[in-house]
């Protein structure tokens, strides 16, 4: 029972409306006993990162989102000594404005990144509030949520979006924490490069790429497109083993490691068999 708000990555086209409108709201104006102003620069209670992935020409970019979880197990709250941080009935987790004196010792043991902000005018550390403030007026989306042009934001009662739910991911600090936000399409890695004929200089169409993961040993089967391109996306992260097959051309086979990185392979020459 209680609030969720569910970021689906992949409608997120990176347009910033939804940092805006949490400034737009917050910016300014005195929510206490929720919240008080948010600085008008430099600190983002929502924020969107452009994660740019592989090199040119084989680039994608994804937008991460950072916002307070909402933790159900929250260590923000067991860490305050003012007991400053309560969650409502509703799940919503909140900084007091008014008891909060500054110690730091959330921010500290949040494990998640760019969630609290140290408001160094009012010594208060601040943070998302889900807009407690509307949802006690009736509203029944948060701002950013509600500025959201793709759809991309969902707001709403766990109970109704259990299914949304069923299709995010959790990470391992997530099932320590129990959140409340949850992402669906969180960029996982690629892999890509073009074969070419350095004899014809011609790419080479309809080769048989083979990607098998060095762990698992699970092998993806894709084949060139008419541009000589192959482009495997959804990788976990490992180490990985590409054997490329073409009549008339000798095998080929390469190492990739995707651990930390999506790789564009770039062009791979293929060697004539006969020669
Ligand atoms: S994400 Fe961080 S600040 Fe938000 S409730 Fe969880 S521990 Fe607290
Ligand atoms: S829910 Fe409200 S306070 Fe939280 S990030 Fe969105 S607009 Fe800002």
């Amino acid at each position: 029972m209680g609030k969720v708000l569910i970021i689906d990555i992949n409608k997120c086209n990176g347009c910033h409306n939804c940092q805006i409108a949490c400034k737009d709201e917050h910016v300014g104006n005195d929510w206490s006993p929720i919240a008080r102003p948010q600085p008008m620069t430099g600190h983002f209670w929502t924020k969107v990162t452009d994660k740019v992935r592989g090199s040119v020409p084989k680039v994608k970019v994804s937008y991460l989102h950072s916002i307070c979880r909402h933790c159900d197990e929250a260590p923000c709250i067991k860490a305050c000594t003012e007991k400053a941080i309560y969650k409502r009935p509703d799940g919503i987790v909140i900084i007091d404005p008014l008891k909060c004196r500054g110690h730091k010792d959330c921010i500290r043991e949040c494990p998640y990144e760019d969630v609290i902000w140290f408001n160094e005018e009012l010594n208060i550390s601040q943070k998302c509030t889900f807009c407690a403030h509307l949802i006690d007026k009736g509203w029944n989306e948060t701002r950013c949520s509600d500025a959201c042009p793709t759809g991309a934001f969902t707001f709403g009662e766990e109970e109704e979006l259990k299914e949304l739910i069923s299709m995010a991911e959790l990470s391992e600090i997530d099932l320590k924490t129990k959140p409340r936000v949850y992402f669906i399409g969180l960029p996982k890695r690629f892999i890509g490069a073009t074969l070419f004929d350095p004899e014809e200089d011609e790419v080479i169409i309809g080769a048989d790429v083979s990607i098998i993961n060095a762990s698992n040993k699970k092998e993806i089967s894709i084949k060139t497109d008419d541009f000589g391109d192959f482009w495997v996306d959804g990788l976990s992260p490992d180490n990985y083993t590409i054997i490329i097959k073409k009549d008339g051309y000798a095998e080929k086979r390469l190492d990739a490691d995707l651990a930390d990185k999506d790789v564009n392979l770039g062009d791979i020459p293929m060697a004539r068999e006969d020669k």
